[in-house]
């Protein structure tokens, strides 16, 4: 039998695959403590979009982690300064959900990701937690301040969005919810049309009778990059000159990124002021 992760090769039978124990836990503390039993060798399943893929490719799994069935991180809840986004609500779910318009726009740029029959599945907490610099939750987020909220066996945590790729702390944690900070009544916009090579989210915060826009930028291989500038700037350029020179990579160059910015920011703030 081959070995498909040193191979390459994808198998195409489940008879190929090693057999594996599978628990339901139904609260946040069950789940936490199914996860750091790593003799068990452990793995969290939301939509299993990844999942399944990388267990045809040979991942390890001793025990599947079905977290499905745990209602508290199923839910969307909104108070007055905080929306909430649990886990394992999908990105066709969150994305229809009425209660995302206290944030104008993140409806749209939500639905905005995959396509139908991956957008049943795939939950924001996979997305997250996946790590791929190429997944726009991360870029969405970042460009919204939001808060990634785990649990693991010391406790619960917080994390910023461009936290999650440079901390060691994500292991045997459970991601239990998204909050986005309602202050300064956040408006996006989400440009992808470049995508895969480069997307960028802005975001709209008054402050007062001034406002403020929160740049994400991404390309397919780097991390989120954020700037915030005032509303009114004239000299886009001089704000730009901030960006890292070796914020680049193989198929986009620093300065195609930084011509990119302006022009991608002229149309979306635009289009913010027309959402008004
Ligand atoms: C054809 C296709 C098109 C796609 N298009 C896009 C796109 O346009 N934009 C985009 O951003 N993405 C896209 N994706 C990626 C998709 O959004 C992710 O695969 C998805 O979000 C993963 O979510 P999941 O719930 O299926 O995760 P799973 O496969 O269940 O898990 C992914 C990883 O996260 C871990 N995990 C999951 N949930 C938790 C949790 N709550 N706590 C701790 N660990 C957890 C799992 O153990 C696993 O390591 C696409 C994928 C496919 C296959």
């Amino acid at each position: 039998m081959y070995q498909a992760s040193n191979s390459g090769l994808i198998s195409t039978s489940s008879r190929d695959l090693n057999a594996f124990k599978m628990v339901k836990p139904k609260t946040i503390a069950d789940a936490v403590s199914y996860l750091n039993d790593f003799d068990s060798v452990p793995v969290a399943y939301a939509g299993g979009v990844d999942l399944a893929t990388a267990y045809r490719e040979n991942k390890q799994i001793g025990t599947l982690v079905w977290l499905k069935e745990i209602d508290e991180i199923s839910d969307i809840t909104v108070s007055d300064d905080n929306l909430r986004i649990g886990a394992l609500v999908t990105h066709g779910q969150g994305s229809a959900n009425e209660k995302l318009a206290c944030v104008r726009g993140l409806q749209e740029s939500w639905g905005k990701i995959a396509n139908v029959r991956i957008r049943f599945s795939a939950t924001i907490g996979g997305n997250l937690m996946a790590l791929r610099t190429s997944y726009e939750m991360p870029i969405l987020l970042s460009a919204l301040k939001a808060r990634i909220n785990f649990a693991n066996k010391d406790g619960l945590f917080t994390l910023a969005a461009d936290e999650m790729s440079q901390t060691p702390r994500l292991t045997g944690a459970l991601l239990t919810s998204v909050d986005i900070p309602l202050k300064g009544k956040p408006q996006i916009d989400y440009e992808r049309s470049m995508r895969p090579l480069y997307t960028q989210a802005a975001v709209k915060f008054q402050d007062g009778d001034n406002s403020l826009i929160r740049i994400a930028i991404a390309t397919e291989h780097l991390p989120p990059y954020i700037f915030e500038i005032p509303e009114r700037l004239e000299d886009f350029d001089q704000i730009f000159e901030s960006l890292p020179p070796d914020y680049a990579d193989l198929r986009l160059d620093n300065n195609y990124i930084r011509y990119l910015i302006p022009v991608i920011l002229k149309r979306q703030i635009k289009r913010l002021a027309k959402g008004q």
